[in-house]
């Protein structure tokens, strides 16, 4: 059963301390196409958190390097376990808030609770339970499970079988779905478990 928690800003801080050790590790690599040396060209953002992560609206910055050799400029965006992808809301309230539109008894009862309209919790689930079950991060956390986690309850099922807090849980669940946050860096996983 999933709490509706409210992620306190020490679970922010300690996002951001994981994404600044996978950007760091990212940058130690040479570029991908040319050898040359990579440099921090981190991207505004301007995140939502919803009711339950505002500490979260903080984060200003998506973590990214670039190429410094001139006519290369090639971007490396490395994974990150606070930015889910595009999405405007910050990947712990995209985990946290399907979990309790799941739950929830009535739609308007979750989205009170978690601050996201109840279209956005909607197509947010049927990624979790259509391309997201196709996914590498997806097939290779499900073989670890036995049983395998309930496609159907997505993403709940994976949060209670993770070990730790609410907050822990979560913070695993995003460091395992990292990978998909980005298509610049392939093989990133590496850095995120380096991080961890
Ligand atoms: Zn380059």
């Amino acid at each position: 059963m999933i709490d509706p928690i409210e992620l306190a800003s020490e679970f922010s801080k300690g996002l951001t301390t994981i994404d600044t050790a996978i950007v760091a590790r990212a940058a130690e690599e040479p570029c991908r196409d040319c050898g040359g040396p990579l440099y921090r060209g981190d991207y505004p953002r301007k995140p939502r958190g919803g009711l339950l992560a505002i500490a979260a609206e903080a984060w200003g910055r998506r973590f990214s390097l670039c190429c410094g050799r001139d006519g290369c400029r090639h971007r490396a965006t490395p994974p990150s376990v606070r930015f889910l992808g595009r999405r405007v809301y910050v990947g712990a309230i995209v985990v946290l808030a399907s979990a309790v539109a799941l739950a929830a008894v009535t739609v308007s009862a979750g989205v009170r609770t978690t601050g996201v309209p109840a279209r956005t919790t909607r197509r947010w689930l049927r990624w979790w339970r259509g391309p997201f079950t196709a996914s590498g991060p997806f097939v290779d956390l499900s073989a670890r499970l036995v049983p395998a986690p309930d496609r159907a309850r997505l993403p709940a099922s994976l949060l209670e079988r993770l070990a730790g807090d609410e907050p822990s849980a979560i913070a695993k669940l995003l460091a395992w779905v990292a990978p998909l946050t980005t298509t610049s860096c392939p093989g990133g996983s590496r850095f995120v478990r380096a991080a961890m």
